[in-house]
């Protein structure tokens, strides 16, 4: 059944009516994805519903935060479906421009991120992608006006990198990250889950076990890098079809790394892995014991 949920595809159009909402008292929470909506965006929908008046999600796959061997062209692009998911999350507009009116004339002036944020994880394996994202959020903040964003943790580097651009780029709107949603086995959903087959899921599960041992590990007052990545690296070979991009722990406030940890650090465990050709990423974070 289509769902009748107000859609806005032109920035113009989406600016004027973020500006009657603001004329009108009302606040706006915004939630950006990539579409492909899964219970995972329903949950930062229902979470931004709460905080304010009025909710704005935007769909749009950003072109400029793919590489040029990357999933482009495959990302699922599910429209009807993603309407109706959002309606019943409470979203009140849908936000849907083309790659035409988000860059009419190319990219001629973009956000830069730099420093350990990004030097790291997806930041080295993605190159560019950082800033692509930056740029986009960018954009999307200028055009939505929001006074709340929504970031789901599930993408724990990109909440590093969104914190920066709007603590240095002076955005006057306030983020809320939101818990990662997950199956019942543990996998967090993702829209690249849509490319794994029943088994595929079923054995991706390994990837949030391992990352909760070395939770564990950690809580018990294990600091040291070194044995926490070795770890890692250890359960998830328990599946040599799953092919470890990266398992490493940072200090979860600014991605830094050290040999050691000391007790009462808070760090994150981030994970990317290959399985049937998909690229699956996850997260953790623990306080290392004393
Ligand atoms: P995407 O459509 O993948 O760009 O994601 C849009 C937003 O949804 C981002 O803030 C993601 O971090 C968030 N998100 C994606 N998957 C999940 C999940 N499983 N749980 C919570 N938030 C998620």
């Amino acid at each position: 059944m289509a769902t009748a949920i107000e859609t806005i595809s032109h920035p113009d159009a989406m600016r004027r009516f973020s500006k009657q909402q603001r004329r009108a008292d009302r606040t706006v929470a915004f939630v950006p994805t990539m579409g492909a909506l899964h219970e995972g965006h329903a949950s930062l929908i229902r979470r931004a519903a709460e905080r304010a008046d009025c909710v704005v999600t935007s769909i749009f796959v950003n072109p400029t935060q793919f590489g040029p061997n990357e999933d482009f062209e495959q990302y699922p692009r599910t429209l009807a479906a993603d309407l109706d998911v959002a309606a019943a999350a409470g979203c009140d507009v849908v936000f849907t421009p083309d790659t035409k009116t988000m860059y009419p004339d190319g990219v001629h002036c973009s956000v830069h991120v730099k420093g350990a944020i990004v030097e790291k994880f997806d930041g080295a394996s993605r190159p560019g992608h950082f800033n692509g994202v930056a740029t986009i959020v960018a954009k999307l903040f200028n055009i939505v006006q929001p006074d709340i964003a929504v970031f789901g943790l599930k993408d724990f580097q990109q909440t590093r990198v969104v914190s920066a651009l709007v603590r240095d780029l002076d955005f006057d709107v306030e983020l809320d990250l939101a818990p990662t949603s997950r199956e019942a086995n543990g996998l967090a959903r993702s829209s690249r889950n849509a490319y794994l087959t029943d088994e595929g899921r079923a054995r991706a599960a390994l990837i949030y076990k391992t990352l909760q041992q070395a939770a564990r590990a950690a809580a018990a007052g294990e600091g040291n890098r070194g044995r926490l990545e070795q770890l890692m690296a250890e359960v998830l070979s328990a599946d040599t079809g799953i092919r470890p991009d990266y398992a490493q722990a940072a200090r979860a406030h600014d991605l830094s790394t050290a040999d050691e940890y000391a007790a009462g650090e808070e760090i994150v465990f981030l994970l990317a892995a290959h399985l049937d050709n998909v690229r699956l990423i996850d997260n953790i974070t623990a306080r290392i014991g004393a």
